[in-house]
C-alpha cells in the first residue's frame, strides 16, 4: 500500500489541491481551531516535536546544508522552541479582545478589537533555514487559529521530508497539512483560494505568489531578501566587530542567510586595517584552510554553487579579489571571500549575494555610505558600526530598512519583541511573536450598544437647531454646543 509520502508525491496536482483545501475550510467551518485549548495542544505538539526529534533535525540540517550542529541548536532549534514559549506563554493575552474608546458619536457604546482567524493559510518555506522558517510561521498561524498548510522547499529535500514523515504524529492532521513538492505541486497550491500567503524566498518568485494571491484578493507576507549593508566607521572596537561580521556573514549558513551583510562600505582610509581584522578573525575562526573547516555550512547544491562562482569570474571582478576566491567543487565549498571595490556595475554589486563572498566598497566620508545605500533598493537589514551617537542617530533617521542593527549583525531577529519583515523589495508585512499572531489573524472592529441614548438630532428631518448641534459636537466644541442648546443665536 502506497504511504501518504507517496500519494503525495505521485498525484499532487490542482485536483489533489482543491480538495486538500476543501477539507480544510471543513475543518475550519467546524470552529474546532479556533478555541485556545486547540491552538495550545497544537502548539505543545510542535514543541514536543522540537525536543523528541532534535537529533534528527541536526541530522537532516547537516545532510541539506552541512549546518554544523551548534549552528543548528543555536539558529534553528532552539530559535522554534523559543516560538512555541513565547506563543504558550502570552497566547490568552494576544487573543484578548482589546477595549478601545469611543467617540463622541458613538455615546454610549464601547468598543473592541477582536482578533480573528483568517481561515486557510499557506505557508511557502526557503531551503537556507529550512526548519525555522517552514515552522515559524506555522506557528504565528496554529497562533492565530487558521487551518495551515505548509509546503517546505524541494531545495532542502532532508528538512522536507522531515516534516512529511513527522509532524502529522503530533499535530491535528485535520488542520495542519504539509505538501512537498517544486514548482509544479507549489502552483497547484496557488491557483487555490487561500486566506494568506506566507512566502519566504526570492523577490522573482515573491511576485507570482502576489500576483497569483491577487486572483483571489487573498493578503500576503512576503519575506523577501535583497543586499543588506554594512557600514564600518573607523572609530570603533575594531575586534569585536570584525568577530561579528565574521559570525554574522560566514558562521550564519556560510553567507546563505537572508539579513547576510551583502557588503560593508568603509572609508578608504580604514579599509586596509578593516580588512587584516577580518583575516584574522577568519583565520582565528576556521583555520588556514577554511576549505576543511567543519564549523561552516556548504553551498546548498551545485546550482548556487555555480551562480556564485559566476559572480567572482565576472571581467573586472576576479581581479578585485583580495582575500579567498579557493574552491572545492565536489563538496561545495567556497572558502570565506573578501573583495575590495568590485565595479559598481557588476552582477556581485547587483545581485543579493546568499553565499560566502564580501565585496567592500570604499568611500571618502563614512557620511557618503548613506547615500550608496538610498541609491539602492531597501534592504532586509542594514549594519553599522560607530562609536559616533550622531552617525547612529543620522543613520537610523535617513536609512530605510526591514531592520536596523547597530554594532552587530543579525541578532535583532532573535527579539521577538520587534516585527521582522522587509520593506519595498525586501518584503511585506512581518512576523515573530506578537507579530507572528496578528499576521494570521484579522483585527475585527467590534462595537457595542444599548437601546438607551438614542439622540434625536441623528435623524431627520434636519432642522437648522439640530444641524447646529451636531455640527457643535462633531467639532467637539462645548461653547458651540451650549449655544445650540439654548438656541443661540436665534435662526
Ligand atoms: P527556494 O528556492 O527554496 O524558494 C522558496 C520557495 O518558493 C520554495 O518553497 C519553492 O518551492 C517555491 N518556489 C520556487 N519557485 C517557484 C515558482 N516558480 N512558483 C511557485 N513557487 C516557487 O528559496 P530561495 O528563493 O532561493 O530563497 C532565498 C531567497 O529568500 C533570498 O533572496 C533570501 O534573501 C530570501 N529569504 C528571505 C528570508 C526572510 O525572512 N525575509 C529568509 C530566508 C530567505
Amino acid at each position: 500500500m502506497a504511504n501518504e509520502k507517496d500519494l503525495n508525491k505521485q498525484r499532487f496536482d490542482r485536483e489533489a489541491a482543491a480538495s486538500l483545501v476543501k477539507e480544510l475550510r471543513t475543518t475550519f467551518a467546524s470552529g474546532k481551531t479556533k478555541s485556545y485549548e486547540w491552538r495550545v495542544a497544537q502548539l505543545k505538539g510542535i514543541a514536543r516535536m522540537v525536543y523528541e526529534k532534535e537529533n534528527e533535525l541536526v541530522e537532516v540540517l547537516h545532510k541539506d546544508l552541512s549546518k554544523p550542529e551548534t549552528e543548528s541548536h543555536v539558529t534553528e532549534i532552539s530559535m522554534v522552541k523559543t516560538a512555541c514559549k513565547h506563543a504558550l506563554k502570552d497566547l490568552k493575552k494576544w487573543m484578548k479582545p482589546e477595549k478601545v474608546n469611543g467617540s463622541i458619536l458613538t455615546f454610549p457604546s464601547s468598543s473592541e478589537i477582536v482578533s480573528e482567524p483568517l481561515g486557510v493559510t499557506l505557508v511557502i518555506a526557503p531551503w537556507n533555514y529550512p526548519f525555522l522558517l517552514a515552522i515559524d510561521p506555522v506557528i504565528g498561524a496554529i497562533a492565530a487559529g487558521n487551518c495551515v498548510v505548509l509546503k517546505p522547499s524541494e531545495i532542502s529535500p532532508a528538512t522536507s521530508s522531515f516534516f512529511m514523515e513527522f509532524l502529522k504524529e503530533y499535530v491535528d492532521r485535520s488542520a495542519i497539512r504539509v505538501v512537498e513538492g517544486a514548482v509544479d505541486e507549489t502552483s497547484a497550491l496557488l491557483e487555490q483560494k487561500w486566506d494568506k500567503i506566507f512566502y519566504t524566498g526570492n523577490g522573482k518568485v515573491g511576485r507570482i505568489i502576489m500576483a497569483a494571491a491577487a486572483k483571489h484578493l487573498t493578503p500576503v507576507v512576503l519575506e523577501l531578501g535583497g543586499k543588506s549593508p554594512l557600514v564600518v566607521d573607523a572609530n570603533i572596537n575594531l575586534q569585536v566587530a570584525a568577530r561579528r561580521i565574521v559570525a554574522g556573514k560566514w558562521g550564519s549558513n556560510n553567507g546563505q542567510t537572508c539579513v547576510s551583510p551583502d557588503y560593508i562600505i568603509t572609508t578608504k582610509t580604514f579599509a586596509a586595517t578593516l580588512i587584516d581584522a577580518l583575516k584574522n578573525t577568519l583565520e582565528q575562526f576556521f583555520g588556514k584552510d577554511p576549505l576543511q573547516s567543519k564549523d561552516m555550512s556548504r553551498i546548498v547544491n551545485s546550482n548556487h554553487f555555480a551562480r556564485l562562482t559566476r559572480l567572482l569570474d565576472e571581467d573586472n571582478v576576479s581581479s578585485k579579489i583580495i582575500h579567498g576566491g579557493e574552491r572545492d567543487e565536489k563538496r561545495l565549498y567556497i572558502s570565506p571571500t573578501i573583495l575590495l571595490d568590485a565595479p559598481e556595475d557588476s552582477q556581485i554589486m547587483n545581485e543579493e549575494i546568499f553565499g560566502p563572498l564580501l565585496p567592500i566598497v570604499t568611500v571618502d566620508k563614512v557620511e557618503d555610505s548613506f547615500d550608496v545605500i538610498n541609491s539602492r533598493s531597501k534592504p532586509l537589514a542594514a549594519y553599522i558600526f560607530t562609536n559616533d551617537k550622531r552617525l547612529e542617530g543620522e543613520f537610523v533617521r535617513t536609512v530605510s530598512a526591514g531592520g536596523i542593527l547597530i554594532n552587530d549583525t543579525i541578532i535583532h531577529l532573535a527579539n521577538a519583541n520587534l516585527p521582522f519583515g522587509g520593506v519595498g523589495e525586501s518584503g511585506t508585512g512581518s512576523y515573530h511573536g506578537k507579530f507572528s499572531f496578528e499576521a494570521f489573524s484579522h483585527k475585527k472592529a467590534v462595537l457595542h450598544r444599548g437601546f438607551g441614548g438614542d439622540a434625536p438630532m441623528r435623524y431627520p428631518p434636519y432642522t437648522p437647531a439640530k444641524q447646529r448641534l451636531l455640527k457643535a459636537l462633531l467639532e467637539g466644541s462645548i461653547y458651540g454646543i451650549i449655544l445650540a442648546l439654548i438656541g443661540w443665536p436665534r435662526a
